[in-house]
């Protein structure tokens, strides 16, 4: 009974007749109030303009937030500053920024609370590369990542985000995660999420990331612990990330 979420991280494309175009086209393939929920995440300088066009059921999210309140912090985005252009989501601890920008768990874990703050619902993203993989470690690394979250700010807090497991090695490369795979990972979270709060751990959406697309995207959600995908590069044409929502 978890609704599934679809959600288009578009990480640093478009332009802003990228935006009208995927808008216009989204408002005419997507159901009014589809059973699913949809969200779309552009850069930051093109958040007004989705904001502005997109149809009422699709969400907006923005793909980073700075830790820290408005202040002295050159180039960053605030939380509040989201809340007040309109923002429903943030993205936080991509490991493309986990890897590039160097951000700690103990950064992501700030970043998360600041989300809730300021009413923005964040998708705690976490998985492990392929190193850590094939030496054994995917368990480990996962639970580290969101544990880190929890000691910050606790499990009440973290139920109010999304989880969104993304296997580094399956991000951009087209090597999708087996929906087994996937599920033998979002099963280990949501046990061991159990051990702490067994109704939080039935209620909190874990979705799969990771050259997810329209022909396996009904394979994935239909395994018992996924929940909606995040997705890269297939949400970057209308007809890609409609074929994958009409999955959901
Ligand atoms: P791809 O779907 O392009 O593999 O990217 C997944 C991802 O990183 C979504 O956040």
């Amino acid at each position: 009974n978890r609704k599934l979420l679809v959600a288009g991280n578009w990480k640093m494309h478009g332009s802003l007749a990228f935006v009208d175009e995927m808008m216009s086209a989204l408002r005419q393939s997507l159901p009014d109030q589809p059973k699913y929920d949809v969200a779309v995440f552009p850069v930051y300088i093109h958040l007004y303009e989705v904001i502005n066009n997109k149809p009422d059921s699709v969400l907006c999210g923005a793909q980073n937030l700075s830790e820290y309140d408005n202040g002295a912090v050159t180039g960053e985005v605030s939380a509040e500053m989201l809340q007040d252009l309109g923002c429903d989501m943030v993205l936080v601890g991509h490991s493309e920024r986990r890897i590039k920008n160097n951000e700690s768990n103990s950064e992501v874990a700030k970043k998360f609370a600041q989300a809730l703050k300021f009413n923005l619902t964040p998708i705690l993203c976490v998985g492990e590369s392929s190193v850590q993989r094939q030496g054994d470690q995917t368990f480990d690394v996962v639970w580290d990542q969101i544990n880190t979250v929890i000691e910050h700010i606790g499990m009440e807090s973290l139920s109010q985000g999304v989880i969104a497991y993304e296997p580094v090695w399956a991000i951009g490369t087209g090597e999708t995660a087996s929906a087994e795979q996937a599920q033998e990972v979002h099963q280990f979270i949501r046990s061991q999420l159990a051990l702490n709060d067994d109704t939080i751990a039935r209620r909190i959406r874990i979705l799969y990331g990771g050259s997810c697309k329209g022909s396996n995207a009904y394979e994935l959600f239909s395994m018992p612990d996924v929940d909606g995908g995040l997705i890269g590069g297939a949400s970057l044409t209308a007809k890609d990330f409609m074929a994958i929502c009409q999955q959901a």
